[in-house]
């Protein structure tokens, strides 16, 4: 059971790192041999001719999830969105330049497109459906862009990936386990704290997992609404949820804990 939430919350680490990284280094637009192959409503889809075949899955995965997801942030995308499948991760790991990455770096978004490595060949970490995920993931992080109309700044690392964890369905039992074990054995971070630390560091303190159970307990107990008002407006959580950040900070611990909010 141990191995299976580390396992999991690894799997959530890997997509979200690699954000961080691609931010910091631009992925250019070297579409390598890749080729255009599939044309969907909002997307285009970029691949080798062996993974033609996963296409239709993909496209029909983030279909599936783009509505909910724009509705949400309210704000549409005015452009079609490139999806780039490379056929193994070494293939993909170049094309981000970091070619020496493990293998639980899988995919990566740098706001305006997203790259992945073909769920056909999805190396020794993850799994096809766990890359069916991933997708939904990295497009949350460009839709979120988008709403926020790129304002990079002024965003919150835990909102961020605790949002894009929160739609595309990441946030399960173990990873819930895993960040009640990290706040009951020891003092869990902050919110402030999980937003100041380098994305390797916030990865090593179980950020991804923390994150994800913070934006779940927000989205159950106040909403769907207010959290969007605070993706556009981090600075604002006080008057968005009309409470200092400590007492949002203590209940979320009692959530985790599953304890009855007072
Ligand atoms: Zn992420």
């Amino acid at each position: 059971m141990k191995i299976r939430i580390r396992l999991v919350v690894l799997n959530v680490l890997s997509i979200v790192i690699f954000l961080g990284l691609t931010t910091a280094k631009s992925t250019g637009q070297n579409y390598d041999s890749l080729n255009l192959a599939k044309e969907s409503q909002h997307f285009n889809f970029y691949s080798s001719p062996g993974d033609i075949k996963v296409l239709d899955s993909l496209a029909k995965t983030l279909e599936n999830n783009y509505v909910r997801i724009t509705n949400h942030l309210g704000k549409q995308i005015d452009k079609k969105i490139n999806v780039k499948v490379y056929p193994t991760l070494k293939a993909f790991h170049i094309a981000i330049h970091y070619p020496d990455s493990p293998d639980w770096v899988v995919g990566s978004s740098n706001g305006k497109e997203l790259m992945m490595v073909s769920p056909l060949n999805p190396g020794s970490v993850h799994t096809y459906e766990s890359l069916l995920q991933v997708i939904v993931h990295e497009f949350v992080h460009i839709a979120v862009a988008y709403a926020r109309d790129n304002n990079i700044p002024g965003s919150s690392r835990w909102l961020n990936e605790g949002y894009a964890q929160y739609e595309a369905g990441q946030v399960n039992d173990a990873v819930r386990k895993s960040a009640e074990s990290s706040v009951t054995t020891k003092a869990p971070p902050g919110w402030t704290q999980l937003d100041s630390l380098p994305v390797m560091e916030f990865g090593n303190i179980n950020g991804y997992a923390l994150s994800a159970t913070i934006v779940e307990f927000l989205v159950l107990t106040y909403g769907m609404d207010k959290l969007v008002l605070l993706i556009k407006e981090p600075e604002n959580i006080e008057s968005i949820y009309g409470l200092s950040k400590d007492s949002l900070e203590k209940q979320w611990i009692g959530y985790l804990k599953h304890e009855k909010i007072e």
